[in-house]
């Protein structure tokens, strides 16, 4: 079952897809622009259970797999966030 309340890097799959229109604008701070791509590298729910925007979500996931591994800034953060919440690391 979809659950699009779940948390994948600092940032739910609800929250995404009601931001994802001012992410492909540019709307959005670098901060949210760089949650968000996290996220969907790193989530496969919103790109199944998106509704209209599945389509998007699942064009983006393929640019963002492509050859760079997660941006170095992005994965240290990440991974500081992780520790900070869930203890681990
Ligand atoms: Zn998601």
């Amino acid at each position: 079952m979809a659950d699009l309340n779940r948390v994948v890097a600092g940032i739910r799959c609800i929250e995404v897809l009601a931001l994802l229109s001012d992410y492909l604008d540019g709307d959005v701070s670098q901060e949210v622009k760089e949650r968000i791509e996290a996220h969907l590298r790193g989530c496969d729910q919103c790109e199944r259970f998106g509704g209209q925007m599945s389509s998007i979500v699942k064009s983006l996931r393929e640019q963002l797999k492509e050859p760079e591994a997660l941006d170095e800034g992005v994965a240290k953060r990440l991974q500081e966030r992780l520790s900070r919440e869930l203890g681990i690391i």
